[in-house]
């Protein structure tokens, strides 16, 4: 389940008052306010996402978001063998934490979750070691930050589940 945060606004709440470019419901993530601006609309070079380029009115920070199609659910087998549906955002989380205050972009980490979403949707395969889905965020980091790749690898080695290692990277 996606965490909601305490100010969201309900979806409900969007109505025919609001125009239609704005979204209530999608919060900023540099400071949670509840309105975004969609700039820019376009799908992906593969046709499987939208991509929006969007703008914080109240920060002015801009970041971009993919709507996608939901498709077949896939399983991570974590490292004590329980699986658990594949969570991009907590996929995503963890990276995030790993490149605080390194010089690796919100649209890089994106660019990482999206290119392993795509391979995983590509392997048409239902359930994957989470240990795999780790050493691909690895390959791409080192490329890109060796603080943040380090910092993603000490935790990864160590859990084999996303959720530990976001915990123990907010720990450190
Ligand atoms: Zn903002």
């Amino acid at each position: 389940m996606k965490k909601v945060a305490k100010n969201a606004t309900p979806a409900a709440t969007v109505n025919a008052k609001n125009p239609p470019r704005i979204l209530k419901f999608m919060h900023c993530p540099f400071c949670a306010h509840t309105d975004t601006s969609v700039l820019e609309s376009r799908a992906t070079q593969d046709g499987s996402s939208l991509r929006r380029r969007r703008e914080c009115p109240k920060c002015r920070n801009r970041f971009t978001t993919y709507e996608r199609v939901e498709g077949q659910i896939l399983y991570c087998i974590k490292k004590d063998g329980r699986r658990e549906p594949f969570d991009r955002e907590k996929l995503r989380n963890g990276i995030l934490k790993a490149i605080h205050k390194r010089p690796v972009s919100i649209e890089q980490v994106d660019q990482i979750v999206q290119e392993i979403e795509k391979d995983l949707i590509k392997s048409k395969i239902s359930e994957i070691d989470t240990k795999k889905i780790g050493k691909a965020v690895l390959s791409r980091l080192k490329k890109l930050d060796q603080v943040a790749w380090l910092r993603f690898a000490s935790v990864y080695l160590e859990f084999a589940d996303l959720s530990d290692f976001e915990s123990a990277i907010h720990k450190s």
